[in-house]
């Protein structure tokens, strides 16, 4: 398979979020330069909070940014599921210490600028990473030897191989892959922080909550060493179609959310301003690579949030595929189909899964609610170790 002809050139990574600095960092560490091209003015990440699992700190460990995210993030006792209309408490898992034992790493949660931050500023220590923004790729060309990326401002930058990482919306995968617009899910999620003093007592506290009703689901925890509170409600809606993000409309969640309890109304009522997401997701494939070009994170693999994974399975994507170019030397495309044969079962169980419960975890009513508090009852943590032992 083609040789690059220049062995110093570099991987060329479109996306700078998560996934895209994820992989030029993991990159740097086998040796490989890059340079990563981002559309935005800056590095920047929405203003909301992210959950980060066991999997995860493991991949922090090998990127070496672990103290950096442990100085910032807040690591819950608990993730507590309750009933969103009756209050009643179907199930707590513990996160804290008895979590750490078994699965050797933290369960974190974090304010996502601060995970885009230490992400930054691990790339800006690298001499092998050069960072540019301003820069949005619209076009390649695969010329066997070599990749040419090209950009909205005309530009030109030559690269030995191309990883898109430019999120659900991937230019990137409409060539490598070409399956059309993502799948608009039917669920909105509105999403807001503020400052901990200003939530009631019941919400101030070092633990996951997450209030599920009838198509219906709030979470709220603490962030940023417990200095915000990250409150994401989502709910069905069929009015949206497109998955931009614009701000939500504070009636239509009063509405959805009329029947929950007072506590839940009340967390509601204190944000004027949310986000709002119109959630998407793609089915699974197989095949997300073409010669010496690949995608990573939500451009080859977009899932639901009901997992809390996507981030989490970018971040471990980039550090196997810096695994396949070092023992590539050079055959970019052989790495990128060995890279994807590693990545696709896990990815792919994680976007299945994540639709299963957003339908019948988070939002059934009437009896496959009751079915699912029977079965939660009976979950253990090694129903979950498929995921959270990691890679
Ligand atoms: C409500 C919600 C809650 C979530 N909660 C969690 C959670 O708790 N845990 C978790 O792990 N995941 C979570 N996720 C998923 C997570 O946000 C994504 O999986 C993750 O951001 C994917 O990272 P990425 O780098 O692949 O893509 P993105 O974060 O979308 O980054 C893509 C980057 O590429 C840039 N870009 C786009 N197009 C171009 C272009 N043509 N040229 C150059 N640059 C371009 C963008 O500006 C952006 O910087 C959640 C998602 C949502 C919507």
């Amino acid at each position: 398979m083609g040789q690059t002809s220049n062995p110093n050139a570099p991987v060329l990574i479109a996306g700078g979020g998560i996934g895209g600095l994820a992989a030029a960092l993991a990159l740097s560490q086998v040796g490989q330069p890059s340079v990563v091209l981002e559309q935005s003015p800056e590095f920047k990440e929405v203003g909301a909070g992210i959950q980060i699992s066991s999997n995860v700190f493991k991949m922090f460990d090998i990127l070496g940014i672990t103290a950096a995210i442990k100085s910032i993030a807040v690591f819950p006792d608990g993730i507590l599921f309750r009933d969103a209309l009756s209050g009643e408490q179907v199930l707590h898992i513990p996160i804290g210490p008895e979590f750490l034992a078994r699965f050797h790493h933290p369960y974190g949660v974090i304010y996502r600028p601060d995970l885009l931050d230490a992400l930054v500023q691990a790339c800006r220590r690298s001499a092998l990473i050069t960072l540019r923004t301003g820069k949005k790729v619209t076009d390649y060309t695969d010329h066997g030897s070599s990749v040419t990326a090209r950009t909205q401002s005309g530009e030109s930058y030559e690269g030995a191989a191309l990883i898109g990482c430019d999120g659900l919306w991937s230019r990137i995968r409409e060539r490598v892959v070409g399956d059309g617009k993502p799948r608009v899910a039917g669920h909105i999620a509105y999403r807001a922080v503020l400052p901990i003093e200003k939530a009631p007592a019941h919400a101030r506290v070092h633990r996951v909550t997450l209030w599920a009703g009838p198509k219906i689901h709030l979470v709220h925890y603490p962030l940023r060493r417990g200095e915000l509170l990250n409150l994401v409600a989502v709910f069905h809606s069929d009015r949206y179609e497109e998955g931009w993000d614009t701000y939500g409309d504070p009636q239509e969640l009063n509405e959805k959310f009329k029947n929950t309890r007072p506590e839940v109304r009340e967390l509601l009522s204190l944000i004027d301003a949310w986000r709002m997401w119109v959630l998407c997701d793609r089915d699974p494939v197989k095949n997300w690579s073409a010669g010496r070009v690949t995608l990573l994170g939500d451009s080859a693999h977009p899932t639901l949030q009901y997992m809390a994974q996507g981030g989490c399975m970018a971040i471990e994507d980039a550090v196997v595929l810096a695994r396949k170019v070092k023992d590539a030397q050079g055959d970019f495309a052989g790495a990128f189909l060995a890279y994807q044969e590693e990545r696709y079962l896990r990815t792919a169980r994680v976007q299945l899964t994540s639709r299963f419960i957003g339908d019948y975890v988070y939002h059934p009513r009437g009896p496959a609610a009751e079915v699912r508090n029977q079965m939660l009852k009976n979950l253990t943590r090694e129903d979950m170790a498929w995921l959270y032992d990691g890679i």
